[in-house]
């Protein structure tokens, strides 16, 4: 196959490669990214959807057409523009409709000069390639002013830079402006229109700006499902907490909140008319539970909000969140935090990003980024309508709320008084009150259903986050969950799962290929830390396993005897005794009769609070099952200078006068004959005078009795000792 990769078509047609990704899917022909090579016939698909001369095409987001929406109309015809790449002068509109795919021309609208912010807000034209100059121009506020007011959104831009059509609309709306994006010109029409320079047999157009939405055949647009990831202390928590805060305070139920592992907000829709669109957070934040969630093959996150302090920048966990976040293909926005610190300093961090090849948009990339502090509230609305922009513009979920329900268990945990209690993250369906389950290898019927604030609620659709009553043990995070036609085929189903699992277990240990099976014969003995985990909610012990798993050591590994939620129960201690393990207890502690049993059978519990003490301390247990390290230290020699032969002593005495150092009772010798090794032993005796001594200093003469050692004047003796090194992994 010829083909044209990505983004020399992206080139070729002077727009951003991800435009060119966005047409393709639309196309039904997706690309994977920019560097993927596609068909010929791909590209000139693509081709005809571009006037050959367009200027840069601003990404299609369906967000960007605020004002078309309104208007019931998509596409602004415009008099062909001036073919110069150059988008400096905008196109000049003329009451013409030459592109034959337009719907009919929105009515001209009579912007009212100057309207202060009470005014009804005025409807302005703005094509969507525009500059900030023309802009500024168009709505009648000075440039400065508007290159002002970008900095103070982190967004340097000069007066002939590109203004994304996201950005217009926003902009616009705050000088009380509705921005009636129109889309590109076409290219001269073939009868009619102005007279222009002959455009060079361009391919026909039919370009809009706002990308049409996929129809809804069935499925239904759903709210988009947000992780928050970033390094430690980042903010993550704060902002989850703020976002939360911020939208639930002023809703109906005074602000009770519950850490159920996902919540939902809602938010106006920036598209207008003051709809109400839903966001699902989940709010374990970090990468660890996402990773292991995805690890059990679960992925429930549509959007990665990174986090990065303004203040710190990239850190360790920052980039290691990125690649996660693409390695799940997940898009990224970037929340700038603590903007209110005074050395805040975001331009720095969005410089940093790009060497991870995040790309934010004010540096020319695709990657929206938004400054925030989570301590002030600033920027909290920001970031929730680029959340509802990315979604729309890179993911439309959907699903369907009347087929049978499933979803992914988000979080789970045994509470003393009712029993399993786990949220279940709506995938597809409905979940309903009374019907039958199957979650991982655990079932049950719906007992009760709640959501985030407590309230009990009926039913939950798609990106809900449900917590549920009535299964009949605590399922893991990342299991799926089905709704099944009744108990007893939900129990079944469970069994089969759980009898699956364990097989799965014991093939898992089993030697797979032949390369594991010689690693392992190369290995000798792989020490094992057998190890029981118990945690307070599932998020964490995944959490826990993921990061002990992680530790590749080709001495020792940890093995998980068992894990779960709950308390240290006797069941466990009696368990840790059996395989030998340590129990580690994270947010939870063992009951009065575990904790008497593991004193009795000195089965250690180590409790911990904070997930890096716990494998902190688990590795260096590892540590302690590395077969210890010698090293040789050397403490003196001597000169051999008499021989005594004393039978009754158990040998021959040398007589030695010690040169460096010291000799030491008990240490290694190694003598050496001119440069010969002549003997190596351990010193047993050590005289001065008639006296049994431990050791005997530099400049002094002893006698030395090494068994088996036939001495001979001039020998050196070099006394040492081995030392332990301490491991550590
Ligand atoms: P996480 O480890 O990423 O979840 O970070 P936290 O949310 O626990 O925040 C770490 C610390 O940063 C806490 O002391 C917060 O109070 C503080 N913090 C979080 N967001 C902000 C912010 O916007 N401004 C300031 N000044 N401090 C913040």
């Amino acid at each position: 196959m010829s083909g044209v990769r990505v983004y020399d078509l992206a080139k070729e047609l002077r727009i951003s490669s991800n435009e060119v990704l966005e047409r393709l899917k639309e196309l039904g022909r997706p690309a994977k990214v920019a560097s993927s090579a596609i068909p010929d016939a791909d590209a000139d698909a693509v081709r005809r959807q571009f006037a050959s001369p367009a200027p840069v095409a601003a990404p299609s987001s369906p967000g960007n057409g605020a004002a078309p929406a309104r208007n019931g109309s998509a596409t602004a015809p415009t008099a062909p523009a001036p073919t110069a790449p150059a988008p400096s002068a905008p196109a000049p509109r003329a009451p013409i409709s030459p592109a034959p795919a337009a719907p009919k021309a929105p009515a001209p609208t009579a912007p009212a000069a100057g309207a202060p912010a009470k005014e009804p807000p005025r409807t302005v034209d703005i094509p969507s390639v525009v500059t900030l100059k023309d802009f500024a121009d168009k709505i009648g506020v000075p440039a400065p002013t508007i290159q002002k007011k970008l900095m103070g959104l982190g967004v340097l831009a000069s007066l002939n830079q590109k203004l994304h059509p996201d950005v217009v609309t926003r902009l616009a709306k705050s000088y009380n402006v509705i921005a009636n994006i129109v889309a590109p010109a076409a290219p001269a029409a073939p009868t009619g229109g102005p007279a222009m320079p002959a455009a060079p047999a361009a391919p026909r157009v039919a370009v809009v700006a706002p990308k049409p939405r996929q129809k809804a055949a069935g499925p239904v647009v759903r709210p988009p499902v947000v992780t928050i990831m970033g390094h430690v202390d980042h903010g993550k928590t704060s902002l989850l907490d703020a976002i939360r805060h911020a939208r639930v305070a002023d809703g109906e139920f005074g602000g009770i909140t519950q850490h159920i592992g996902a919540y939902q907000v809602e938010v106006d829709d920036p598209d207008g008319k003051g709809k109400k669109r839903a966001i699902t957070f989940l709010d374990t934040p970090g990468h660890e539970a996402f990773t292991a969630m995805r690890a059990r093959g679960a992925q429930v996150t549509d959007i990665a909000v990174l986090v990065v302090a303004a203040d710190d920048g990239v850190m360790p966990q920052t980039q290691e969140a990125i690649q996660h976040a693409k390695a799940a293909g997940v898009p990224m926005i970037v929340a700038v935090n603590k903007i209110d610190k005074e050395d805040a300093n975001p331009t720095r961090v969005l410089t940093q990003l790009t060497e991870y090849d995040v790309m934010p948009e004010a540096y020319g990339g695709d990657v929206q980024t938004v400054e925030v502090s989570a301590k002030e509230n600033l920027g909290l609305d920001d970031l929730l309508e680029k959340i509802l922009l990315v979604t729309d513009a890179e993911i439309e979920p959907k699903a369907d709320p009347t087929v049978a329900a499933t979803g992914t268990i988000i979080e789970a945990r045994l509470d003393k008084g009712t029993g399993p209690v786990a949220t279940v993250l709506v995938e597809q369906g409905t979940l309903k009150m009374g019907d039958s389950v199957v979650a991982g290898a655990t079932f049950g019927r719906i007992k009760a259903m709640m959501d985030d604030r407590g309230q009990r609620i009926k039913s939950a659709g798609p990106a809900f986050p449900a917590v549920l009553l009535g299964l009949n043990a605590v399922p893991n995070a990342g299991d799926r969950l089905e709704v099944v036609k009744d108990e007893k085929t939900a129990r079944q189903m469970a069994e089969e799962r759980t009898s699956e699992e364990r097989s799965e277990r014991l093939a898992a240990r089993r030697p797979v290929t032949l390369e594991d099976l010689q690693r392992q014969i190369k290995q000798g003995e792989v020490k094992e830390l057998n190890l029981i985990i118990k945690g307070d909610v599932q998020g964490s012990l995944e959490a826990i396993r993921q990061s002990l798993e992680k530790i590749d050591h080709p001495e020792v590994r940890v093995h998980f005897i068992a894990s779960g939620v709950g308390p240290v129960g006797k069941a466990d201690v009696d368990l840790a005794a059996a395989s030998e393990a340590l129990i580690v207890a994270f947010n939870v502690r063992p009951d009065t009769e575990a904790a008497r049993l593991a004193e009795a059978e000195h089965i250690e519990i180590r409790e911990y609070r904070v997930i890096y003490d716990l494998i902190d301390d688990v590795k260096k247990a590892m540590a302690g099952l590395l077969d210890p390290i010698f090293e040789e230290a050397a403490l003196g020699k001597a000169e051999v200078r008499a021989i005594f032969k004393l039978p009754r002593a158990g040998g021959i005495i040398a007589g030695c006068y010690v040169t460096d150092g010291r000799l030491q009772r008990g240490a290694s010798v190694r003598v050496r004959r001119g440069r010969a090794l002549a003997f190596e032993g351990k010193i047993d005796t050590l005289r001065r005078e008639k006296d049994d001594v431990r050791e005997v200093a530099q400049g002094y003469e002893c006698g030395v009795l090494v068994p088996d050692y036939d001495p001979a004047e001039g020998d050196i003796l070099e006394c040492y000792e081995m030392r332990k090194i301490e491991r550590t992994l």
